[in-house]
């Protein structure tokens, strides 16, 4: 039987795919055969470059998921460097931090239009070309930590992760019978320019730190086994599940 874990000869959309969690996921689809598009503001030269050396094909597409916009774009020049995409992996996402009493609308806004709205119409374009095709595919949503919890001075991050938990299922209820497979990796704490603040606040870090079992913070490679098995064969009947890869954080 073929490795169900083999991702040759598919194309990956990763946004997010320049940096942090989002880099570390487009290598590791690349290392298992797939084809890269990265999507961000910046270019994704350094991942572009990785991808390649992998002796893989790899495209960057500078777009402002601020607003959706830019989605069929995206789409279509993807489609037109690599082919149509198989796996849909919605990974930009955005942070902002104040206390509740004084949270503002524009940070409100600018979370839910990144980690959520965009996340959304991403998803319903990618699908709507996945079942025209009648080809299928993988949808995977990076949720958090916060998918479960409250957090702290994060109300928009915490509603956006929670609502992309739900979403997930949504998408996996509707389209499953399409032959998308729709699910969520929820990162634990993972040392990225998204964590500086709290790896930069000792006691913040330390509480953090003494409540993973594994006793350090996720380094982008750990999320590559996830997003290989979401993306692959191998998860064919895994659907709107919320994948949490977090060193044991929330069995404490
Ligand atoms: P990061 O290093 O700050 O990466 C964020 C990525 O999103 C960058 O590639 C950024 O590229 C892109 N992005 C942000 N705003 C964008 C926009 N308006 N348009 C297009 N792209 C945009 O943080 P990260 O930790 O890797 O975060 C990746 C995902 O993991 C996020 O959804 C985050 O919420 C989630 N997450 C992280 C952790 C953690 O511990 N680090 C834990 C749980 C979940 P440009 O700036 O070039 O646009």
């Amino acid at each position: 039987m073929s490795n169900p874990f083999d991702l040759t000869g598919k194309v990956a959309l990763v946004t997010g795919g320049n940096t942090g969690l989002g880099q570390g996921i487009a290598l590791a689809l690349a290392a298992a055969g797939a084809d890269v598009a990265s999507v961000a503001r910046r270019a994704s030269d350094d991942t572009v470059g990785k991808v390649l050396a992998k002796g893989r094909k790899g495209v960057s597409i500078q777009a402002d998921l601020t607003s959706i916009e830019p989605v069929e774009r995206i789409l279509d020049e993807a489609t037109a460097a690599l082919g149509p995409v198989d796996i849909l992996v919605n990974n930009a996402g955005i942070i902002r931090r104040a206390d509740a009493v004084d949270f503002s609308e524009q940070d409100w806004d600018d979370v839910m239009n990144v980690n959520l709205k965009v996340l959304f119409f991403l998803s319903q374009a990618t699908a709507k070309r996945m079942i025209a095709d009648q080809r299928g595919g993988k949808i995977i949503n990076t949720a958090s930590m916060l998918s479960y919890q409250g957090g702290i001075r994060v109300p928009s991050y915490t509603a956006s992760k929670s609502g992309v938990a739900g979403l997930t299922k949504l998408m996996a209820n509707e389209w499953a019978r399409h032959g998308i497979n729709a699910n969520a990796i929820a990162p634990g704490y993972f040392a990225t320019d998204n964590t500086q603040a709290l790896q930069d606040d000792p006691v913040r870090s330390k509480e953090i730190l003494g409540r993973i079992p594994a006793g350090r913070w996720g380094d982008p490679t750990d999320l590559g086994g996830a997003a290989v098995f979401l993306a692959s064969r191998a998860s064919d009947y895994v659907q709107g599940i919320t994948l949490p890869v977090d060193g044991g954080w929330l069995a404490r």
